[in-house]
């Protein structure tokens, strides 16, 4: 079978291998078999070990986008009169802020400046201004921005007030190395269509098993979306409660394989060759990034839309679409941005052939890469 190569520099879904792709193809299986527990119950374990998560660790799997953990964590962890403090400097942060506003969730809502990390100092500020917080909320890599911020830090000072920290870290896990006991993380999340480059439907919450115990006796705010009831049926049956995204479970089988022949250090060298073939490109071409390099997460890259009056976000995407290489919008407030971002099985060599398209793109529209002061 010869499936055609799409380039994506959008922030996921993220380019497979062929490999992954066709593991999707296997025979029909019904999930309640004791083979498909099987499967399910290495997955959950590899899941875990990727962050270097001990014994006191465990994972729990979902059917849905990535924006389900963040539900999940939100609603499910959250003790009856008790508060979730969200440090808030992005997109994904803000998206945490609605969930709680939808579950009518006390909150509070630290809003930072977008361009750079969230300050430390002012959380453990928001923290001692209120003893009510439980749990503190943030974003490993705001990925509409590109800032990557630090969790280690904001950990312990959550951890110094008694809070559960938890992390979104859909857009860094599998790629940046993330060491869930020593980055002092309770909960964190993922989906399988991003780091992990398999394909989409299946998304995974990894967390200390003995607070998602603990969480049992918490106000159930919701049926489908409850942690601890996903985690119960989990260890009761070994299996999902509902039923499961099979192929995408078979995918993610696949990738992890390729995932550890690979190498967790192999694998992030491999995405910042990308992202600095990224940034060479731009810098060739005349183009800006919005935020400091030394706030990037290595992995996206926001590129301010040039002043030439020719430039047609539309148009660029277009011309690259057809060819093969998809870009994707900004998502930075209002700064005018669009992103290239270094997730997914490419390398160096992908990026050369995109500046090439990029390039014609910018002559065949006339557009000249220059800013007003
Ligand atoms: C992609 C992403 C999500 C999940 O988005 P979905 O559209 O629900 O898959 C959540 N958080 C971050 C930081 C992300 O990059």
């Amino acid at each position: 079978m010869n499936i055609k190569r799409n380039i994506l520099l959008n922030p996921g879904p993220a380019t497979t291998s062929d490999t992954v792709k066709l593991a999707q193809v296997v025979p029909d299986i019904c999930p309640r078999e004791r083979d498909f527990a099987v499967l399910m119950q290495g997955l959950r374990r590899d899941l875990v070990r990727i962050v270097h998560g001990d014994e006191r660790y465990t994972s729990v799997l979902f059917c849905g986008s990535g924006t389900m953990n963040m539900d999940v964590c939100l609603n499910s962890l959250l003790p009856a009169g008790k508060k979730v403090l969200v440090a808030n400097n992005g997109a994904y942060s803000a998206r945490a802020v609605e969930i709680c506003e939808a579950y009518g969730l006390p909150h509070v809502n630290l809003r930072l400046p977008v361009e750079r990390p969230v300050d430390v100092d002012a959380v453990e500020r928001a923290l001692a201004d209120d003893p009510d917080v439980a749990l503190v909320y943030t974003t490993h890599h705001e990925t509409g921005s590109g800032v990557l911020n630090p969790i280690r830090e904001i950990g312990a000072a959550a951890h110094r007030r008694g809070c559960t920290f938890v992390v979104d870290t859909t857009s860094t896990y599998a790629m940046r190395p993330i060491n869930i006991v020593e980055d002092n993380v309770d909960f964190l999340m993922a989906s399988a269509q991003k780091g992990l480059q398999s394909m989409t439907g299946l998304s995974f919450v990894v967390g200390r098993e003995d607070k998602i115990r603990e969480s049992a006796a918490f106000p159930r705010r919701s049926y489908y979306c409850n942690l601890f009831l996903q985690y119960d049926y989990f260890e009761k049956t070994g299996e999902m409660h509902f039923t499961p995204p099979v192929q995408t479970v078979y995918a993610t089988l696949q990738a992890l394989r390729e995932y550890w022949a690979e190498g967790e250090e192999a694998k992030w060298a491999r995405h910042t060759r990308v992202f600095e073939a990224i940034h060479r490109g731009l810098a060739e071409l005349g183009f800006r990034d919005l935020v400091r390099r030394e706030y990037q997460s290595g992995l996206v890259v926001s590129v301010c839309y040039p002043d030439d009056p020719n430039w047609s976000f539309e148009k660029v995407h277009d011309y690259c679409y057809e060819r093969g290489f998809t870009i994707y919008p900004g998502k930075v407030g209002s700064a005018r941005t669009f992103r290239l971002c270094a997730l997914g099985q490419i390398d160096e060599p992908d990026i050369a052939a995109f500046f090439k398209v990029l390039k014609a793109a910018l002559q065949e529209y006339k557009i000249e890469v220059r800013y007003n002061g």
